[in-house]
């Protein structure tokens, strides 16, 4: 499978669960940029979020 990546406006590239930090309180989990706080798409981040660093 094909590895999912997100160039984040500020320039970070998002590519493990880490880099994402996940929005509490909503029914939908939402997920943002760890250093700027940008929302990632939802249908990238479900694919981000499941990888790890190997
Ligand atoms: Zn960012």
């Amino acid at each position: 499978m094909a590895r999912a990546s997100y160039t984040c406006p500020c320039g970070a590239v998002l590519r493990y669960k880490q880099d994402l930090e996940k929005e509490p309180g909503t029914t939908v989990p939402s997920w943002k940029c760890k250093d700027c706080g940008t929302p990632v798409p939802g249908t990238v981040a479900e694919k981000i979020k499941h990888q790890h660093p190997s």
